[in-house]
């Protein structure tokens, strides 16, 4: 454990001066290889899909800011879910949200699903669906909490007590929380997930994913799908990672206030319904937001009634830009059934409760005098 708090942490760990140069920030190794020492003796380092220094001090600040034991950077965040899952065998089970972004139902669905992995979507927001779907061949069950865009949580800690009482490993994607707002393992879950192309990289100019694993046996199984497998980030994805993460407390401070003035502004508009948002007394699970999140972030979704209106209010919006994505510091606003979601089938569309007036926000760092106008002028023409 470290004696640092968090920002100290953000600032520091992993990211410490060059010890040859002096350089404050990490230097960015673009080297395919390394000079080797002798026969089968190296610096640390011998060819970077196996590793490299820049790389290292990005997992080196991931571990420590999700109190693991090791950190592992991939190309994107959907790389990183496909190497939490690579490890798995024909025959085993796994458990995975309803509700999970849908990129991960996709590359369950079409991939691994075919590699003989029994894939079973849950309620993971129903303890006693959870506790009733482990089988003996179960091996990992995968949550997203809060769910996106409908924002139902999952009890991270209640979840990993059911799990490990059957020796099941409990997954966790962070993402939306960011590694500032939840701390999944201190919850008792056994690996992080993070798409760091949001809240830890923060500024939407690069794609990238990790795992934080909170065991030895967790860091040599990743250290082994990076190397097998390859989807590791490049050293420069790895610095501007490193570079976000030193602002990422500041800016989740930002985007939590922000979140929480906009969704006070919505929770009270005539034209606004369904609106959801961990923090508001109204949410269903307010009390396990309290509970189990440091903050409620900045992400929310409500509807508008129909895909018409939904158009219109996007078409309407001038500082908000239409995009997918969240985390950075500029507010978009999207339309989920035909972006993040559009990868679902209909009927998946539907169980996910997610309708053709569903538009999901994240709200940036700016003022937020000027988000509340500008969602003001832009529900006017709704
Ligand atoms: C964006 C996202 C992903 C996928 O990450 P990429 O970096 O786009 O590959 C996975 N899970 C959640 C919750 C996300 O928001």
């Amino acid at each position: 454990m470290s004696p640092y708090k968090y920002s100290t942490l953000a600032v520091h760990a992993g990211q410490y001066p060059d010890p040859q140069t002096g350089a404050v920030n990490v230097p960015v190794y673009l080297s395919s290889t390394f000079e080797l020492t002798g026969i089968g003796t190296d610096r640390g380092w011998d060819y970077s899909r196996a590793g490299n220094p820049t790389r290292d001090r990005l997992e080196e600040a991931l571990a420590a800011l999700e109190g693991g034991v090791s950190g592992h950077a991939f190309a994107s965040g959907m790389a990183a879910i496909a190497a939490l899952v690579a490890p798995l065998h024909a025959g085993d089970h796994l458990l995975c949200s309803h509700n999970v972004y849908a990129g991960t139902v996709r590359l369950f669905n079409q991939f691994v699903r075919h590699q003989g992995i029994d894939i079973e979507y849950v309620d993971t927001s129903n303890l006693e669906a959870v506790a009733a779907a482990i089988r003996p061949a179960t091996k990992l069950i995968h949550i997203e909490t809060p769910s996106n865009p409908t924002m139902v949580l999952s009890d991270i800690h209640a979840i990993s007590e059911i799990a490990h009482a059957k020796g099941v490993e409990v997954s966790v994607d962070n993402t939306f929380m960011s590694p500032v707002l939840q701390s999944p393992l201190a919850l008792g879950a056994d690996i992080v997930m993070h798409s760091t192309t949001k809240y830890l990289n923060g500024h939407s100019d690069g794609i990238g994913g990790a795992l934080i694993g909170s065991t030895p046996e967790h860091k040599e199984r990743f250290l082994l799908v990076q190397k097998a497998a390859g989807a590791i980030l490049s050293p420069f994805e790895c610095f501007l990672v490193l570079r976000g993460i030193k602002t990422m407390p500041l800016r989740v401070r930002q985007h939590e206030e922000n979140g929480r003035a906009v969704a006070e502004y919505l929770s009270t508009h005539a034209k606004v319904s369904r609106l959801a948002y961990p923090g508001l007394k109204s949410h269903p699970q307010h009390e396990l937001a309290v509970r189990q999140q440091k903050g409620f972030g900045s992400m929310m979704s409500f509807d508008l009634g129909s895909r018409e209106k939904a158009g219109r209010f996007l078409g309407a919006l001038k500082i908000f830009i239409n995009a997918e994505s969240l985390g950075g510091v500029e507010s978009l606003a999207s339309h989920s059934a035909t972006t993040t979601h559009a990868a679902l089938t209909d009927a998946e569309r539907a169980a996910a409760g997610i309708t053709e007036g569903i538009i999901r926000l994240s709200i940036g760092i700016e003022d937020k005098e000027d988000l509340i106008a500008d969602l003001e002028q832009a529900l006017q023409t709704v």
